[in-house]
């Protein structure tokens, strides 16, 4: 019972009600889910009354979508009133939220039942989810290595079977990337898609919600829900809600797959992942695709535009963690500034003031043309890549992360490293554009993942590409054992 669409079944024929499958999702999210580290609170009874509400609901025939009745776990930047909500920092550990955000609010009117929240990496800034004051998320294949980040509790939640779904945000890949080390389908909706009222707010220009699954039909069912215009956010698209379980039609016959020449050179991703990937696009060949080679040449710039484009915006947004109106105070301070400076100097951890350190740098006075200005630019050149791209295809393939997930620690001192890692994720963040990642083989017993990417706005594509793979493929039915032995195969 472990898929959003084999919890929808069972609810749906009356073999389980919501009330059980909540309990015994509590259950679990509390053992396993916090042994993993991936669920850091939990909402017990608030829970367990929606539950028995939803039952109601379906007594009398009044579900209210594809998710009624289904327990979800929600990444601890989305605010939910009256319940904490952290962003795995000490600074906002005491803040209980007064109100719900968008992505609550449009989870309960979907009939989804909120557990609780899943650790993150510290205001989503990682690729590990260990910059976290919860300790590390454990990756459910190996529980020594890295479930990847920044919503690595969400993504280690549904491969673990904790949840069925699960939301994360992605500003340069923390969805898409964890859910490729953890073996499940991640997903970054275009910018605007999805409103982010209530989302806290790392670099704005780049923040977007999304869903993790284990297919591509189930990510159409969690869009459909959270997607849709919201005033409250003033970068949500005027588009209403696209109806997107209608695209998957299971035919790709004809559509243009991009491989970008820069995604697949000698020095770049493991071979190991390139080979998975390659195996995956002649999948979708098989399927009657017609596969294209397309260059997005900015690529080398991505990595630096992306961390001085999301430094600075995270310094200015986090500015408002003075110790005044939010979160956590110094104690016995001698002054104003003296509150400020200690309580950000105790309340931030290591990488969150690295970031806010490189963002300040390069917004600064003498420095703002050569850095934050320059890196703006790029950015419309990166978006032009994909443009030119897209006149010769309909989707662009291509590995999510160079590599497998590694252990954890392995690059702790080295963040450098970490940040060249993002380089096939953070273009669709900087150009907008939507991104999906799916399981498409393994490398070691470990799952690697398939990015792909689409036009703004083209979900639809994405979802019914991905989908289409899923009918001809098992890689979304492996599930982790613990000790990374399970393998994967094509269906015959
Ligand atoms: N790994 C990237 C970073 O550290 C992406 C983070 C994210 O998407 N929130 O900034």
């Amino acid at each position: 019972m472990e898929t959003l669409e084999a919890q929808r079944a069972a609810l749906e024929a009356s073999e389980l009600s919501s009330v059980e499958l909540v309990s015994s999702a509590l259950a679990r999210a509390e053992s396993e889910g916090r042994s993993l580290g991936a669920v850091v609170g939990l909402r017990a009874e608030a829970a367990l009354a929606e539950a028995e509400q939803s039952d109601e609901r379906r007594r009398a025939g009044e579900t209210r979508s594809p998710l009624e009745g289904t327990p979800v776990l929600l990444k601890d930047n989305m605010v939910m009133k009256g319940e904490p909500t952290t962003c795995a920092s000490r600074i906002l550990e005491p803040f209980v939220s007064p109100y719900d955000g968008s992505a609550a609010q449009c989870l309960q009117a979907a009939g989804a039942i909120i557990l609780g929240r899943a650790n993150m990496d510290e205001f989503a800034m990682g690729a590990t989810t260990e910059n976290s004051i919860f300790g590390p998320a454990r990756n459910p294949w190996d529980p020594e290595r890295t479930c990847g980040g920044s919503s690595g509790g969400s993504a280690a939640s549904v491969a673990a079977g904790l949840t069925g779904f699960a939301l994360g945000s992605d500003t340069g890949g923390s969805i898409r990337q964890p859910a490729s080390f953890c073996g499940v389908v991640g997903m970054k909706p275009t910018y605007g898609r999805v409103s982010r009222w209530g989302l806290v707010a790392f670099a704005s220009s780049l923040d977007q919600i999304g869903p993790f699954t284990h297919t591509a039909r189930e990510a159409a069912w969690v869009l459909e829900a959270i997607s849709g215009h919201d005033p409250r956010d003033s970068t949500s698209l005027p588009e209403a809600a696209p109806a997107l379980e209608s695209s998957l039609t299971g035919d790709v016959a004809g559509l243009r797959i991009g491989l970008p020449r820069e995604y697949f050179v000698d020095d770049g991703a493991e071979p190991g992942v390139i080979d998975a990937v390659r195996r995956g696009v002649a999948e979708l060949e098989a399927a009657g695709a017609q596969v294209v080679e397309v260059t997005l040449p900015h690529t080398p710039y991505v990595v630096s535009t992306y961390y001085l484009v999301a430094t600075a915006e995270a310094s200015s947004n986090l500015a408002r963690y003075d110790g005044a109106r939010f979160g956590r105070r110094a104690d016995e301070v001698r002054d104003l500034d003296d509150m400020y400076r200690r309580s950000r100097s105790e309340g931030f951890g290591a990488e969150v003031k690295r970031r806010i350190l490189l963002g300040t740098y390069v917004l600064s006075a003498g420095y703002f043309d050569a850095y934050y200005r320059k890196a703006q630019q790029v950015r419309t050149l990166v978006r032009g890549d994909f443009e030119a791209a897209f006149e010769a295809c309909d989707v662009i393939a291509g590995p999510t992360y160079p590599e497998v997930a590694f252990p954890i620690g392995a690059k702790n001192d080295d963040p450098v490293s970490l940040y060249l890692g993002d380089i096939y994720t953070v273009s669709a963040n900087l150009a907008g554009l939507p991104g999906i990642s799916l399981p498409c083989g393994q490398l070691g017993g470990l799952p690697v993942g398939m990015q792909l990417l689409g036009k703004a706005l083209d979900e639809a594509t994405l979802l019914r590409v991905a989908d289409a793979f899923q009918r001809r493929t098992d890689h979304h039915e492996q599930r982790p054992q613990g000790d990374g032995s399970a393998h994967a195969g094509n269906k015959a």
